[in-house]
């Protein structure tokens, strides 16, 4: 009877002398240069997109993803602009050769972190990290949702975005378990908790924990923008290009009808499509606008961030009997509190990577409380461009005007009590008392580009359309009109998603 599984007429193996035959050549195949796609500026200019994307860090990198996840590959072209070049293929913390020593010597390279703040004496802590998948390839991917009660400086509720935190939570695979079965967490939990802070939790951190139910392990456990150039490619299809600095957004008739691109060499060229989404971020953004002379009264007013503070506090390494475990602890704002507070180890990376060690039972424990305070956003905080100085690609450089409020300086002073606070609730001596660092050292700038109802006081409505301009859209942190004290970019990222859901009903 014959074997199901046999072809019809089975070639007999046939040996030649001692030797199998040689393989016969593969034809020659099309090669991959770098480990993404990327696509030329030459060829970029001869396509005419449905959406172009300026910048690829959370807020670009979401609109992407959430572009390619709903129209698939269905002929819509989208193009994605990055000033900065291939750095990392992943966040840092994914990357097994890094300690916290080295990352934060690599940060500080003003190659990759550049110091813009030196410029500006009321900002001076600003620094700016161009890459593909901007900021977040080493956030620190702590994500937290606003407090409902933020919301009331927005115009829309907070329950209008809830859908959205929920896609992008899943997506980034937020959870509390990173710290789940660490005794010292749970020690250091209870007696926050006891103290009154009752709502301290662990922290929610993007990292995928998980094998999924169909067996996949996925190599890079932190969130980075790069996992939505990823799906985005595995689902869609786009044209990337990197160095590919956008110095204008480019009107005709009302309607943007591209951007100008210049490379690092200063060749410039003209990407054209029907829509464009500025995700350049909090300095980048309102600097395009202003220079491609769309001037809303609103647009680069209004900067927000933290106040931040350091605290660090010594444990005695006896109180905690077991093997130590993570820490990350998220003391959030609520309604009576203006502020968060974060404790972690002064080494809180150390378990991402291979150098793991018990430590002695004789050696103290360090710990950090970072404080975030609420910063109230005032017309007068704001960026403007400098005509007189212009940077390398022609472009004017932008000066920065801060300070913070009476009200900022009054909760401050909360985070410095509040900090001291927990380091005594925990059991712990500070070894550093409570300072307060330079603006623009949280990383959390936002506000520039503001959504709104008025034009007057924001640039953008609230689908992030710019007033004015039906096909111009902003996504990033530069349209949050209040952050409240909550780390942004969780809701950075749902809002993004939400206006490429908008240009998709738009375009339809
Ligand atoms: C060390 C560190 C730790 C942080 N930890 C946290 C945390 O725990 N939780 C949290 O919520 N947030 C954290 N943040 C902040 C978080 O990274 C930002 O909120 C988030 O990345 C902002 O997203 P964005 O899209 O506005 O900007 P980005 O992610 O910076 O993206 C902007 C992109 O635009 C590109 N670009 C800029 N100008 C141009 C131009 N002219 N043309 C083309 N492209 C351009 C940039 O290269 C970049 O890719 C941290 C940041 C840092 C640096």
């Amino acid at each position: 009877m014959k074997n199901r599984n046999q072809p019809n007429n089975p070639q007999p193996f046939q040996p030649v002398g001692p030797y199998l035959l040689p393989c016969p050549p593969e034809p020659p195949s099309d090669y991959l240069e770098h480990w993404i796609p990327l696509t030329s500026l030459e060829r970029m200019a001869e396509t005419y997109y449905d959406v172009i994307i300026v910048g690829s860090g959370a807020g670009g990198g979401a609109v992407l993803w959430r572009l390619c996840e709903r129209w698939r590959k269905n002929g819509e072209r989208v193009a994605l602009l990055e000033a900065g070049d291939l750095l990392l293929q992943t966040h840092a913390y994914n990357l097994p050769t890094f300690d916290s020593a080295r990352l934060t010597k690599f940060l500080a390279n003003p190659k990759i972190g550049r110091p813009i703040g030196a410029e500006w004496p009321d900002y001076p802590g600003a620094t700016e990290f161009l890459a593909l998948g901007g900021k977040t390839l080493h956030w620190g991917a702590v994500s937290p949702r606003f407090h409902p009660e933020d919301f009331k400086y927005w115009p829309i509720q907070y329950k209008e975005l809830v859908p959205y935190y929920l896609i992008a939570e899943r997506v980034m695979n937020i959870n509390q378990g990173f710290t789940a079965g660490s005794s010292l967490q749970e020690i250091l939990l209870d007696r926050l908790r006891f103290a009154g802070y009752y709502d301290a939790t662990d922290f929610p951190i993007a990292v995928d924990r998980e094998v999924t139910k169909y067996g996949e392990i996925h190599s890079n456990a932190f969130f980075s923008s790069i996992i939505f150039l990823a799906y985005a490619l595995n689902l869609g299809s786009f044209d990337l290009a990197v160095k590919a600095r956008v110095i204008q957004v480019l009107v005709e008739s009302g309607k943007a009808v591209g951007v100008k691109v210049v490379t690092p060499d200063k060749k410039s060229c003209f990407i054209k499509g029907k829509t464009v989404v500025l995700s350049a971020s909090t300095f980048e953004n309102p600097r395009i606008l202003l220079n491609s002379g769309i001037r809303g009264e609103a647009t680069g007013r209004y900067l927000i961030n933290h106040s931040f503070t350091v605290t660090l506090a010594t444990a005695s390494r006896k109180q905690f009997p077991e093997v130590l475990g993570n820490t990350g602890i998220l003391i959030p704002r609520s309604e009576d509190r203006s502020y968060q507070l974060q404790i972690a180890g002064t080494d809180p990376y150390k378990y991402y990577w291979y150098h793991y060690k018990e430590r002695p039972l004789q050696e103290e424990l360090r710990f950090s409380v970072l404080g975030f305070g609420k910063v109230e956003p005032r017309v007068e905080n704001r960026v403007t461009l400098d005509p007189a100085r212009r940077d390398e690609y022609g472009m004017p450089k932008l000066n920065v005007h801060f300070s913070y409020s009476e009200q900022d300086q009054a909760i401050i002073g909360q985070l410095a009590s509040s900090s001291t606070y927990a380091v005594s609730s925990m059991g712990m001596s500070i070894e550093k008392i409570p300072c307060l660092m330079p603006p623009g050292l949280d990383y959390h700038e936002a506000g520039t580009c503001r959504m709104g109802d008025d034009p007057c006081t924001s640039t953008t409505n609230r689908f992030g359309q710019v007033h004015g301009l039906s096909n111009l859209f902003a996504a990033d942190n530069s349209v949050l009109p209040f952050i409240g004290a909550a780390n942004p970019t969780l809701t950075t990222i749902a809002l993004a998603i939400r206006t490429a859901d908008y240009i998709i009903h738009r375009l339809k």
